[in-house]
């Protein structure tokens, strides 16, 4: 497909996806600028996210490190002037931790101590090469059906995870990211996930973001209080079998 071809399907789906956001928003009563729009690009090329970035798209997505460096590099190559917010989404193991802080702005699936303490010690080791200024954001990822294979901190570890995260002293803690668990009712996990995010607010008030809802459940994540949703199949279309 040419490009002139895929701006204009990526601005319908853009233009969908909106007004399901919109309509969701005022379903429960929210201001549609409660809700952050991650666009997740994931197995998608560069060119993509410079187009989402042309339809004014601010927050990109990804869920591995190995693609998204690479692809980080290439859209500010493309697009000099975006300065895109890159947000990590996928497991990540402490090994990437150095790279990882070079290209992204936020990590929303921080899930264990160990993984805080690489993250921080990569965010020290960059600001003295200078390569960022800034302290990292992460979001806890928290697991809603406690499968371990899935990721993510059980709910009741989530305030020990916070108060070591905000010791680090380089990571920003801005609240929480769960998946909803598989074939069970996604509104029941989501309202688990915003009690979790009230509870974690008491102790940690700037803890405020609630990262809930994909393409098939954004709005009922919307409806139980989601202030992200990462949304990658209605914005780019279907990544086929092969991939995560
Ligand atoms: C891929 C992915 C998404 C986007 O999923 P879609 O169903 O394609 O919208 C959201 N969150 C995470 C953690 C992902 O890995």
């Amino acid at each position: 497909m040419n490009t002139v071809d895929r701006k204009a399907e990526l601005a319908a789906n853009l233009a969908e996806v909106e007004a399901r956001i919109a309509a969701a928003c005022r379903a429960a009563g929210r201001a549609r600028d409660e809700v952050k729009l991650v666009a997740v690009t994931k197995t998608f090329p560069a060119s993509d996210a410079a187009l989402l970035t042309d339809l004014g798209v601010v927050h990109l997505g990804e869920n591995r490190d190995q693609e998204a460096g690479p692809k980080a590099a290439e859209v500010a190559g493309l697009r000099p002037d975006a300065a895109p917010h890159w947000h990590l989404v996928g497991r990540l193991q402490r090994n990437k931790a150095r790279s990882v802080v070079e290209w992204a702005q936020e990590v929303q699936s921080l899930d264990s101590a160990r993984l805080a303490d690489a993250l921080a010690k990569a965010v020290r080791a960059a600001r003295d090469a200078q390569i960022r200024d800034e302290p990292l954001d992460v979001l806890i990822q928290a697991s809603l059906d406690d499968d371990p294979e899935r990721g993510g901190c059980p709910l009741g570890e989530l305030a020990a995870l916070a108060e070591h995260v905000t010791h680090t002293g380089e990571l920003r803690l801005r609240g929480l990211m769960a998946v909803a668990p598989l074939g069970a009712d996604p509104a029941a996990a989501f309202e688990r996930l915003a009690r979790a995010g009230e509870r974690l607010r008491e102790d940690h008030p700037n803890a405020a973001d609630v990262s809930a809802g994909m393409s098939h459940d954004l709005e009922q994540a919307i409806t139980h209080g989601s202030t992200c949703v990462r949304v990658g199949t209605a914005l780019l279309g279907g990544r086929g079998l092969a991939s995560p």
